[in-house]
């Protein structure tokens, strides 16, 4: 099927108004390869009654061309409960934890993903095994997890946090010690925002990790009018080097506050393409830091999924309730009016 598909005036019709909202990353030749395909997937979506979630680093045929519902982590987790409405099926652009937290939250809906093997560095760098022997070593402390973890993780865990409530729900349990897991990056950030002693873990995200505070010196000293923006899972130097510092979703909000004419978001490299269209008075200086698991999901694989209903994504019966709760829990606390 998909390789009949071609860019016909009745493609064109169909897509050009989201054309609008990326040309200015997406050159024409190859909107012109992509828009056939997203056109298929709109029609499967009516056909199968399945809505998408787009995750921020999804490329912007994806984001922009078939996402009913975009944003981070912690966005996507509270639509995936409560904005999915009659939809028969989720299928999950991004990786294999998010769209494990989606099953988790919609338990009666199919949720699939385009390519199951779309894993995170974050997720695989601890085992349910792992947390119970911290909670050995460190008895009567509370667990929190990050939502980068698999279904088995978070059942060993009180709650799940993401980058843009971590605080929030460290303190929420009032408790002098937290066992904070598994990215270490983000438990040092968070550790300085609270006083709140964190026991962590050595994960870390292979996209966040690379960047160097000397690498934001030599940009700054390029760009002299440069805002620089820093998501938590990098080192603390990287986050003591930046203006700002926030999840996607906070990233994305500051914009609206940035007084420079260029900016610099310390990320995956897809958020600056996703975010021009909205901004088109900020030059965006850009990394090549792409996150090599977000990239395996590609329109053809979304039209595979949908025409097949293929790569479902199930959670093992021993630990679903327990995942889930931890998940609800989080969504309980009130998010700060403000992204960060
Ligand atoms: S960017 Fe980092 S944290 Fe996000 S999915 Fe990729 S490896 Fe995991």
């Amino acid at each position: 099927m998909i390789s009949t598909l071609a860019f016909t005036p009745a493609v064109a019709r169909a897509t050009d108004h989201l054309y609008a909202k990326v040309k200015a990353v997406v050159p024409r030749f190859e909107w012109e390869l992509h828009a056939p395909l997203i056109a298929r997937i709109h029609e499967l979506k009516r056909e199968k009654r399945a809505v998408i979630l787009g995750h921020n680093y999804q490329i912007p045929s994806i984001f922009h061309g078939i996402s009913d519902i975009t944003g981070d982590s912690l966005q996507l987790s509270r639509a995936a409960a409560k904005e999915c409405g009659d939809a028969l099926r989720i299928v999950f652009c991004g990786v294999h934890f998010m769209a494990e937290t989606a099953k988790l939250l919609n338990p009666g809906k199919k949720v699939l993903i385009p390519d199951l093997a779309a894993g995170c560095s974050l997720s695989e760098s601890m085992s349910a095994a792992d947390v119970r022997e911290l909670k050995r070593q460190y008895p009567g402390r509370p667990a929190v997890c990050y939502i980068n973890t698999p279904a088995a993780v978070k059942a060993e865990c009180d709650l799940t946090c993401t980058s843009g409530n971590a605080v929030e729900v460290v303190e929420s349990l009032g408790a002098s010690e937290v066992i904070f897991v598994p990215d270490e990056y983000l438990a040092k950030n968070v550790a300085a925002q609270t006083g709140v002693k964190l026991i962590g873990w050595h994960g870390r995200c292979i996209v966040h990790e690379e960047f160097s505070a000397a690498q934001l010196g030599a940009y700054r000293r390029q760009f002299p009018d440069l805002t620089v923006l820093a998501h938590p899972e990098c080192s603390p130097e990287v986050v003591a080097a930046a203006d700002y510092v926030g999840s996607t979703s906070g990233m994305i909000a500051h914009l609206d506050v940035v007084t420079t004419p260029r900016v610099l978001m310390v990320t995956e490299c897809s958020m600056a393409d996703n975010v021009q269209s909205a901004h088109p008075e900020l030059e965006f200086v850009k990394t090549c830091s792409m996150c090599p698991h977000m990239k395996r999901i590609t329109l053809e694989g979304v039209v595979r999924t949908l025409e097949r209903d293929e790569h479902e994504v199930t959670i093992p019966p021993e630990v679903e309730g327990r995942a889930r709760r931890a998940i609800e829990r989080m969504l309980e606390i009130p998010l700060r009016t403000r992204p960060r």
